[in-house]
C-alpha cells in the first residue's frame, strides 16, 4: 500500500496580471504537484482570499495539454504541425535564424516581445536585458496601463495613493471601473469591511451590472467611455451644494476658481443622456460623497480603456480633491502603487546596455507592425523574427485580422516559449515550454497593494520545461550578447535588485516572506503637497509633460481637454454601427490565461454578447440566438444573451476565449482597435462601435 503524501504548506504569491499580487499558500504534495492554493490569513491584504481561479491552480499545473518539449513546425504555419526537436538544436535553431535576420536588415528586425503572463521581475523583465544588449527593437508595453495611469499622474504627479487596507477605514469605498469579484477580490474584502465594522457604504461605477454593481449600495450604471462626465456632474453637484472643500483646494490645487466656473454647467442634466445614467442617481452618488467626506476612490483599469480613457480617469481622481478627502485616513484616490518601490532594474533588464537610438514599437500594435504599415515600424525595418514569452497576442491583441497576417508571414521567424499551444505558439516556427510560477524562483510587486512578495521554486516542472530566464541566458551564450545578468541566477538576481533598491536581502524576505514599504501616512495623502514642484494637484494638466515612461506621444494631444470633461473621442454609435461593445474580462479567465482549464471554460460556458432585452427585441434577436456582430475591422459570431444590466446601445462580450471557440476561428479582439490613445498610447478594448445581426 502507498504511503500517505506528506503535504507541506509553501508560501508563493500569485504572478497573474492583476493588481491584487496574492500572498499564497500551496499545499505541496510532493516535489512535482500540489494541491490546494488558499490566501495567506496573515498577509494584510490578501488576507486569506483568493479568486477561484487559483484556488484551483492544481488544475492548470497539471493540465494534461502542457508544452512539455521543444517544437519544430514541419508543417505550413498555423498547421499546428511540429516535431520535437532537442532543448539545444532549438536554442541554436532560433539563435542562427535571428543572427541572420540580423546579418540581413540590421538589429531593429528582431523584436522581443513579451507581457504580464507572470508579473515576476526575472522572468517577465529578463527579455529587456537581452533586447537592449543585442539592440533589438524596443517594446512598448502599452496594452494595459498608459491611459489609466496617466490619466492619474496627471492629477498627483505620482503613481501612488492611500494605503488600499484604509478601505477597511472609510465612510464610503467607490469601485470605480473595476470589477473585484471577478478578479483581485481583496478590494471586496476591504470595502466589506468597512461596511461591516463602519456601516461604509459601498459605490460601483462600471458599464454592466456586474457582480461588483450586484454587490454595492448604489451602482452607478454609465455608458462605456463617459466616466469623464459622471465625475464633472458630481463635482459640479459638490461645488453647488457647498461641499466643495475651499480650503483645501486654495491649499492643495492649481486651479479650483476655473474648475468651479468651469463646471456650472456640466449639470447631473447635461451628464444624465451623455452617460445614460438618471440625474437622481448621479445625485444620490454626489450626496454620498458630500454625506462622507472620508471616501475612498479605488479606480480601476476598465475605464481607461477608451480613446478618452486618460481624461476620464484623471476627472475621477479629481473629485476627491474638490472634497478634500485626501486629508483623512480612509479618504482619497487609489489606482497603484508603481511608484513607491523605487527599483533599480540594473541587472534584471540590463538598463546601462540602452542604445536610445533604438526604435521602440508599440505593443498594441502588433498587427500593424507585422503586416508592415510604415508609421508602426516607425518607417524602419521590417519585424522579421519575433521571440514571444508570457503573451499570446493573436488572441488578446487588437485588430485580430492584422495579426494573424502578420504572423502568418512566410519571410516571419517565430519563437513561442510557452505553457501552452496557444493560439500564438501554434503560428511559431519554434515552441519552446515554460515553466509555471511554482516551479522557478522570482519576485513581485504589488500594484494594488504596497507588498514585495516573494515566489520560491516549490516543485520541478514537468518534461522539460525551461524558465525565461534559463532561455534568456542560452540565447544570449548563442548570440554573442553579453551582460553579467546572463552570469547570475535567478536568487542571486532577486537579491541583487532588493540590495541595489534599498529593501535588505533575499535572505531577508525569505524569513518574513513579505515587506510592506507602504509610505508613511503623510506622504501617501499628500498632506505636505502633491508630488509637482508646487505641491498643486493638477485640474489643468499639461498633457504633453505628464511624467511616464513613454519614448513619445500618441493620440490626437493636442485636443485633450484643458479642464476634467467628457472628451468626445469614443468610437460612438452611428445609425450603421448602432452599438457600442466594450470586452470586459470574464470571471473564470484572466485574459487569456485560464480559458484552457476545463472548469473555467465550463462555468464561463460559450463565448456570448449581452444585450438589453429591449435592443434585441427592436433587433429581432432571441435569447441565446447566433448573431454576428461587425464593423469595419470585421465580423465576429457568438451567441446573444439578454441581459437589463446594460444601458440600451451598449454590448458586453466577456473575454477572453479563444478564437477556436468563435466558430469561425476570428476571437472577440477582431472587432478592437490598434489606434493609439492619448497621450502615451494604450488600446481602446471597451471603445468599439458595431452592428449585430442574427446569423
Ligand atoms: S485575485 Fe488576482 S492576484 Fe489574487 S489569486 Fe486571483 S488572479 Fe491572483
Amino acid at each position: 500500500m502507498n504511503k500517505p503524501l506528506r503535504t507541506e504548506l509553501r508560501a508563493s504569491t500569485c504572478p497573474h496580471d492583476c493588481p491584487s499580487t496574492c500572498a499564497l499558500e500551496v499545499e505541496v504534495l510532493d516535489g512535482r504537484s500540489i494541491g490546494r492554493v488558499r490566501g495567506a490569513e496573515d498577509n494584510l491584504y490578501t488576507a486569506g482570499v483568493i479568486c477561484a481561479k487559483v484556488a484551483r491552480y492544481a488544475e492548470r499545473i497539471h493540465h494534461p495539454d502542457r508544452l512539455l518539449h521543444p517544437l519544430r513546425r514541419k508543417g505550413p504555419k498555423g498547421s499546428g504541425e511540429f516535431a520535437p526537436i532537442s532543448w539545444d538544436d532549438a536554442l541554436d535553431l532560433v539563435a542562427s535564424r535571428f543572427l541572420a535576420a540580423e546579418a540581413r536588415h540590421g538589429s531593429e528586425t528582431v523584436w522581443p516581445y513579451y507581457y504580464a503572463g507572470t508579473m515576476g521581475l526575472v522572468m517577465r523583465d529578463g527579455i529587456n536585458r537581452l533586447r537592449h544588449a543585442k539592440k533589438y527593437s524596443g517594446f512598448h508595453s502599452t496594452i494595459c496601463v498608459n491611459p489609466a495611469w496617466t490619466g492619474f499622474i496627471a492629477g498627483t504627479g505620482r503613481l501612488a495613493g492611500p494605503d488600499p487596507r484604509e478601505m477597511a477605514k472609510s465612510d464610503c469605498v467607490v469601485i470605480w471601473g473595476t470589477n473585484p469579484v471577478n478578479t483581485q477580490v481583496n478590494v471586496m474584502t476591504h470595502a466589506i469591511r468597512a461596511r461591516k465594522e463602519r456601516g461604509a457604504k459601498i459605490v460601483a461605477v462600471d458599464i454592466y451590472q456586474n457582480g461588483t454593481m450586484q454587490q454595492a449600495d448604489l451602482a452607478v450604471l454609465v455608458r462605456p467611455g463617459t466616466d469623464g462626465a459622471l465625475a464633472c456632474a458630481v463635482m459640479h453637484c459638490l461645488f453647488r451644494d457647498g461641499f466643495a472643500d475651499r480650503d483645501f483646494l486654495e491649499t492643495y490645487t492649481d486651479a479650483p476658481r476655473e474648475l468651479e466656473e468651469h463646471l456650472a454647467t456640466r449639470s447631473p442634466a447635461w451628464a444624465s443622456p451623455i452617460t445614460g445614467c438618471p440625474v437622481e442617481t448621479i445625485e444620490a452618488f454626489a450626496k454620498l460623497i458630500a454625506d462622507n467626506k472620508r471616501t475612498y476612490f479605488r479606480l480601476g483599469y476598465g475605464f481607461g480603456r477608451s480613446r478618452n480613457g486618460t481624461t476620464n480617469m484623471h476627472a475621477a481622481s479629481c473629485i476627491a480633491a474638490v472634497r478634500g478627502s485626501w486629508t483623512l485616513e480612509g479618504g482619497g484616490a487609489f489606482h497603484n502603487n508603481g511608484a513607491i518601490y523605487h527599483w533599480d532594474k540594473t541587472m534584471t533588464e540590463g538598463l546601462d546596455v540602452i542604445d536610445p537610438a533604438i526604435r521602440t514599437l508599440d505593443q498594441s500594435r502588433i498587427g500593424p507592425v507585422l503586416v508592415g504599415e510604415p508609421d508602426a515600424l516607425i518607417n524602419g525595418v521590417p519585424v522579421t523574427a519575433l521571440l514571444v514569452q508570457n503573451t499570446n497576442p493573436v488572441s488578446v491583441a487588437p485588430e485580430q485580422d492584422k495579426v494573424k497576417r502578420g504572423f502568418a508571414r512566410e519571410d516571419l521567424f517565430t519563437c513561442v516559449h510557452e505553457q501552452f499551444m496557444t493560439e500564438t505558439a501554434k503560428m511559431a516556427d519554434v515552441v519552446l515550454p515554460a515553466t509555471m510560477f511554482m516551479e522557478h524562483d522570482d519576485f513581485y510587486q504589488g500594484g494594488g497593494h504596497q507588498y514585495i512578495q516573494l515566489g520560491p521554486k516549490l516543485i520541478d516542472p514537468p518534461g522539460e520545461c525551461r524558465n525565461n530566464h534559463e532561455v534568456h541566458c542560452a540565447l544570449a551564450k548563442r548570440l554573442g550578447a553579453s551582460h553579467p545578468g546572463f552570469e547570475m541566477t535567478p536568487r542571486e538576481l532577486i537579491d541583487w535588485t532588493l540590495q541595489n533598491s534599498g529593501w535588505g536581502t533575499l535572505a531577508n524576505l525569505e524569513a518574513n516572506r513579505w515587506i510592506d514599504c507602504q509610505p508613511d501616512f503623510d506622504t501617501a495623502h499628500y498632506t505636505k503637497g502633491f508630488a509637482w514642484p508646487d505641491g498643486k494637484f493638477r485640474f489643468k494638466p499639461e498633457w504633453k509633460t505628464v511624467p511616464f515612461r513613454s519614448p513619445w506621444h500618441a493620440g490626437p494631444v493636442e485636443q485633450m481637454p484643458v479642464l476634467p470633461d467628457h472628451w468626445a473621442v469614443i468610437e460612438e454609435a452611428t445609425e450603421e454601427y448602432p452599438f457600442r461593445l466594450a470586452t470586459s474580462p470574464a470571471r473564470n479567465f484572466l485574459n487569456s490565461t485560464f480559458n484552457e482549464t476545463p472548469t473555467s471554460r465550463a462555468r464561463e460556458k460559450r463565448p456570448s454578447v449581452m444585450i438589453h432585452p429591449e435592443d434585441a427585441a427592436a433587433h429581432g434577436i432571441a435569447d441565446g440566438a447566433k448573431v454576428v456582430l461587425g464593423n469595419t475591422r470585421g465580423q465576429v459570431r457568438l451567441h446573444a444573451k439578454h441581459f437589463e444590466g446594460v444601458r440600451r446601445g451598449v454590448l458586453i462580450a466577456e473575454s477572453i476565449w479563444p478564437n477556436s471557440a468563435y466558430e469561425d476561428g476570428r476571437g472577440i479582439n477582431t472587432l478592437t482597435g490598434a489606434d493609439a490613445i492619448a497621450p502615451y498610447g494604450g488600446a481602446a478594448f471597451h471603445d468599439n462601435r458595431v452592428w449585430v445581426r442574427t446569423a
